[in-house]
């Protein structure tokens, strides 16, 4: 028998809305909780950094080349993490085509919780209102037909950005309450950005929040942030995708019971150990890994790790973390094709998940 692509009866935003509730799906969704966009992508429709993370137009057409050059079931305007924190007042060295901006850490805005005042117009700096009116350029393109996600960062993060990392680190260490009475102030912006963009026709929410692996221990994740993440998915009304970075099994029993519709997970946790400690609570996504796979491997072994996490059940498959900028279309691309000739030899596997 010759073998055809399965037949696809589900749109890409229904098949990534289903993998959100762990729910049955005609194949596992290629999914990007974080930035896929690349310069061979920016220069093929004109879209280049630093003007496409600041102008509505330019940050669409680069997030809908997820979908119309590398197939994917979903689209991710949202390409730095400094949006926000560019509304909050942070230094931003918004840098050229082929770097992200990044906050300029030698100016800290906050020393203490007093200083901290999410700005009542938050939503018109011109830095958030990019994202949001992106998002609306976007579903005004894709109708229901591709999954819409959005971002907002973490108050963990925000403060990462506003205070410093390690003075933030450090508060952490030295006065774990003052650093919570941070936290719940800065959470202020995470719901406040999270709603518009839901509002404008966001699907869901990556909401990075870095209590990362090499940073931070596990217990840190149960004590700082799990009350605060259970407080966002009540305060925010679509499926929230957690992100953090590095090696994070230790804390994944905990982020199971956050609430979270998912987990984007790094390439340092294994596919079968992750979905033991989710324990089927939280859908995992990722984790093709991007510094050495993606961005300097081939396609044959980008085809590995797919496959390893669809052998695990991973619920959704995509690249760990922001990639590389210049990673080859050719290694994105191979995550599609294996998907789709492992469900040719697999049939009817992902409706076991
Ligand atoms: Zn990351």
């Amino acid at each position: 028998m010759s073998q055809s692509a399965p037949a696809e009866t589900m749109t890409s935003r229904e098949r990534v809305l289903a993998a959100l509730r762990r729910e049955p799906v005609d194949r596992t969704p290629l999914v990007n909780p974080t930035s896929i966009a690349t310069v061979e992508l920016m220069d093929l429709v004109d879209a280049p950094f630093p003007d496409a993370n600041r102008e509505p137009e330019l940050m669409a057409r680069l997030a809908a080349t997820g979908r119309t050059e590398l197939g994917f079931d979903s689209v991710m305007p949202v390409f730095s993490i400094i949006q926000e924190s560019s509304a909050l007042g942070c230094e931003i060295q918004w840098e050229q085509k082929d770097n992200w901006p990044t906050v300029r850490m030698s100016e800290p805005i906050y020393e203490s919780p007093d200083d901290i005042r999410v700005p009542d117009d938050l939503l018109e700096h011109p830095d958030t209102r990019c994202v949001i009116d992106a998002i609306k350029l976007l579903k005004k393109q894709f109708g229901d037909e591709v999954a819409i996600i959005g971002k907002t960062m973490g108050p963990w993060s925000l403060g990462y950005h506003c205070f410093g990392v390690e003075p933030f680190l450090l508060m952490s260490l030295d006065d774990p309450e003052r650093t919570k009475l941070c936290l719940d102030r800065m959470k202020e912006a995470t719901i406040e950005f999270g709603r518009a963009q839901i509002e404008a026709g966001a699907d869901a929410l990556t909401l990075p929040d870095h209590a990362t692996g090499d940073l931070v221990s596990g217990e840190y994740y149960r004590e700082f942030l799990l009350d605060l993440h259970i407080e966002f998915v009540e305060a925010l009304p679509a499926p929230l995708i957690l992100h953090i970075c590095g090696r994070t099994v230790d804390r994944m029993g905990y982020i199971a019971q956050s609430g979270m519709a998912a987990f984007h997970y790094d390439s340092k946790n294994g596919p079968d150990e992750s979905m033991e400690a989710v324990d089927g609570r939280i859908s995992l996504v990722g984790n093709i890994n991007n510094p050495e796979t993606l961005f300097s491997k081939g396609p044959q072994e980008v085809r590995e790790e797919v496959v390893a996490n669809l052998e695990a059940g991973v619920q959704m498959v995509g690249p760990e973390c922001a990639i590389p900028l210049q990673t080859p279309i050719e290694s994105l691309l191979a995550i599609g094709q294996t998907v789709t000739e492992w469900h040719q030899q697999n049939p009817g596997k992902s409706e076991l998940n």
